[in-house]
């Protein structure tokens, strides 16, 4: 097949490391008849040693040529090619119990994460391969400075372990980023959650907005409504102290005292 040339405004960097795609699909681990699903498939680098062991793969990608190349290079039966941009399509079709899997565009890293969210119920787990920085800001702890709306918003809703790291040399064409594979699992239906995850959302962006400043003066015309001592949270905080329950019982007390609408 004629040779692809890497189209940068989709972030095409293809693996090239046999031993970093064996580690990846070691780390999946998928058993014949599962759901999986890969995001930007791309030259089949996971692709190919994912289909060896499934029954059935489908995959998203946005690249005409690409698809068309993964159409012709793999019988309908085992490959269903969605041919579109992930960030619109409806992961319920592809049914429950689903294994998401992708070497990501680290464009629209954060985007997609925020996708998938409303899916999660249905959502087994998912590996991605991210931009190392993504990823150490996805698992950071409170009272660190990775810490933020992007840790805080997963980690409500998934319990997420960074596997390992992967060198800008393992990429055709090389990244200029180190990258990093984690593994996000939903959290349980009986995990602690917000009474609305839109208001739980917005509290948690506005607190974030000004990450330096006592969260009393971040949250400006909502701070008077607070119970800083019954929420447990010294008045003096800063949004990046606090930890997913904290604002979870921030979100649901500033709902109830009808500051902010779910
Ligand atoms: N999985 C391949 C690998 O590991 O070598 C390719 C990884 S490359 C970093 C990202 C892939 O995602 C490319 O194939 C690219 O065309 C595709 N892609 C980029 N943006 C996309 C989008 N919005 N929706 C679906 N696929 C996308």
């Amino acid at each position: 097949m004629s040779p692809h040339k890497a189209r940068k405004r989709f972030g095409q960097h293809f693996l090239a490391d046999e031993g970093v795609v064996e580690a990846i699909v070691r780390a999946v681990a998928p058993k014949a008849g599962e759901s999986v699903v890969e995001i930007g498939p791309g030259l089949s680098a996971l692709t190919e040693p994912l289909l060896q062991l499934l029954k059935h793969l489908t995959v998203v990608e946005i690249d005409r040529d690409l698809a068309a190349r993964l159409r012709r290079e793999y019988p309908a039966d085992r490959l269903t090619v969605v041919e579109d941009d992930v960030l619109r399509v409806d992961f319920a079709e592809f049914g429950d119990r689903l294994r998401i899997v992708g070497n990501l565009p680290y464009n629209i890293s954060s985007p997609l994460l925020f996708h998938l969210v409303p899916y999660a119920d249905g959502v087994v787990d998912q590996h991605f391969m991210l931009q190392r920085e993504v990823i150490d800001r996805m698992v950071a702890k409170p009272s660190s400075s990775d810490y933020g709306r992007l840790s805080v918003m997963l980690q409500s809703r998934y319990r997420m372990v960074k596997l390992f790291d992967v060198q800008p040399e393992a990429f055709d064409p090389p990244p200029r980023v180190v990258s990093a594979v984690v593994r996000m699992t939903p959290l349980p239906e009986d995990r602690l959650k917000p009474v609305s995850f839109k208001v739980f959302e917005q509290v948690v962006a506005k607190s974030f907005a000004q990450r330096r400043k006592m969260l009393r003066r971040g949250l400006a015309d909502w701070a008077h409504a607070i119970d800083w001592a019954g929420l447990g949270i010294p008045e003096t905080a800063r949004a990046e102290e606090l930890s997913v329950a904290q604002f979870v019982a921030l979100a649901d007390s500033l709902q109830a005292r009808g500051m902010v609408a779910g």
